[in-house]
């Protein structure tokens, strides 16, 4: 949602979610001090808090990302980052209501999912101005 480079995995070993993090230049982020006291990992944050949106907020504050964050240029399924598509491309993909409402879609260069400014857009837009108040939409 903010625009980082992300990967997610609860489906992998401590040793295998080590080796990725190293491998990727990555900053591990876990609630597991165990898998981040291993020596091969040299950037790591543990999380104090265990909500989601609280975890994000903890992130967001320890790390400063406020000012690196670059929300809706990466595709929330998949992380692939999104570009912007022609109206008439899109609205030959996407429901008959949404035609109605949005006027600029994106496309993800992974999955090919297609995105607007909806309603939902919406709610992550006031969701992330609250966490990082100095943040200008466009
Ligand atoms: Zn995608």
């Amino acid at each position: 949602m903010l625009g980082f480079d992300t990967r997610w995995h609860n489906d992998l070993g401590d040793a295998a979610l080590a080796e990725l993090a190293v491998r990727e230049h990555r900053i591990l982020l876990s609630r597991d001090r165990g898998l981040l006291m291993r020596q091969i990992v040299t950037h790591g944050c543990y999380l104090r808090q265990t909500g989601t949106e609280t975890q994000l907020r903890e992130l967001i504050e320890r790390l400063q990302l406020c000012a690196e964050i670059a929300p809706f240029t990466r595709c929330l399924e998949c992380n692939a980052l999104l570009a912007g598509i022609d109206v008439a491309e899109a609205e030959r993909e996407i429901p008959e209501g949404v035609r109605q409402c949005a006027s600029a879609y994106w496309r993800c260069s992974g999955c090919q999912r297609i995105y607007w400014k909806g309603s939902h857009w919406e709610a992550m837009r006031r969701r992330i101005a609250r966490m990082c108040p100095d943040w200008v939409t466009d």
